[in-house]
């Protein structure tokens, strides 16, 4: 009997996070949780596959599984690669980007988590296998508004637990320079002003901050598809440009490299359209010369999903890890975070299930 998808459940959490700050804001709320939304495929022979949507979506993201998704998918074959790409197209209309890529990103991964399980191979040897069995990981500070002491205070936290790469969400030379000041030359410090400059402002600032060596700035741009703007700003300041978390559709990729505007990609899998999409941007990215360093702020399957494809796509690169102390962490046990590295499960699909047990008091 052929095997078929029985069931599709979402499955919304709420995770406290201690930041060791003041809570940063995040569409318009502080973020005092890791918002997380896992996708559950069921399929008839009990195979189950996991799947992660954006979290910060939430109950929208619900809501297009309840309202069209799941009543497309259930009854129809995991291991069908057209599975996918016909609900997106049954779908245009209802938007290209957003909550609907959102949910089929979730849907995606958990569809290569059952192929992998089916033909008992990992998702990264499914992608062509691991060129790396180890990833480095990179600690993703949250936004401490400008606060030295807090980035100096959580540089050094980061340094203590092993973390060799640096993220910062900050916007002004004075915080790039106190994370220098404490990791001293070596370390490469990111930085993510989050869109925070229109064309034009961000000159001086990208400026300022060259003087600490980041080894890129990342979206300085608002809006974050101006790729002219980026251009201008990456070739006036020489300092490298990072992008593409918010990318609304695959092809932005192709636009932003061909304008000259960046130095790395930055597909979200949780977002873009799960591991079809994202190892597909890495591919042709890294082939017209661009390093493709995934945006990967969550914790879950589609946290995995992201090592894999790492492991996978031809130029190393370290993974993001959200840098902060978060009451259950996915694959703690499983798929650890050790010294600022993760070793790449070879495991049929993901390589490791969320644990449900201790996910159910943090559910919504
Ligand atoms: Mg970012």
């Amino acid at each position: 009997m052929p095997v078929t998808i029985s069931a599709v459940e979402t499955i919304q959490l709420r995770i406290p996070l201690d930041t060791w700050a003041p809570p940063p804001m995040f569409a318009g709320r502080p973020r005092t949780h890791v918002e997380a939304l896992y996708v559950k495929v069921t399929c008839s022979d009990g195979t189950v596959g996991w799947g992660e949507c954006f979290g910060s979506s939430g109950t929208a993201v619900i809501a297009a599984f309840d309202n069209w998704i799941r009543f497309l998918a259930v009854g129809k074959d995991p291991t069908d690669k057209g599975l996918v790409p016909t609900i997106e197209r049954l779908l245009h209309g209802l938007g290209r980007a957003g909550i609907i890529m959102h949910a089929l990103s979730g849907l995606d991964i958990a569809l290569w988590d059952i192929r992998g399980k089916l033909e008992g191979a990992s998702v990264s040897k499914l992608l062509g296998g691991a060129k790396r069995k180890r990833v480095e990981t990179y600690a993703s500070l949250l936004q401490y508004a400008g606060d030295v002491e807090h980035v100096k205070r959580n540089t050094a936290r980061a340094l203590e637990r092993g973390y060799r790469h640096i993220k910062l969400h900050e916007r002004t030379p004075e915080a790039v320079a106190a994370a220098r000041s404490v990791t001293g030359p070596g370390i490469p410090i990111k930085v993510d002003t989050n869109c925070a400059w229109l064309p034009g402002e961000a000159d001086k600032p990208v400026m300022g901050m060259k003087a600490s060596d980041p080894y890129w700035v990342e979206e300085p741009i608002w809006p974050p598809e101006d790729f002219e703007s980026a251009a201008k700003l990456r070739k006036a300041t020489g300092v490298p440009i990072a992008m593409g978390e918010n990318a609304t559709s695959p092809s932005d990729f192709k636009k932003m490299i061909a304008a000259g505007a960046t130095d790395y990609v930055q597909p979200s899998i949780v977002k873009i359209g799960g591991i079809t999409q994202l190892f597909r941007i890495a591919t042709e990215s890294e082939k017209a010369g661009v390093t493709c360093v995934p945006h990967a702020f969550f914790f879950g399957p589609g946290y995995l999903a992201t090592l894999h494809c790492i492991a996978a796509k031809e130029r190393d690169a370290p993974l993001e890890r959200l840098f902060a102390d978060v009451a259950f962490v996915t694959y703690a046990k499983s798929v650890p975070d050790v010294n600022g590295g993760v070793d790449v499960p070879d495991r049929p699909g993901l390589g490791a299930d969320p644990e449900e047990d201790l996910m159910a008091k943090f559910r919504v």
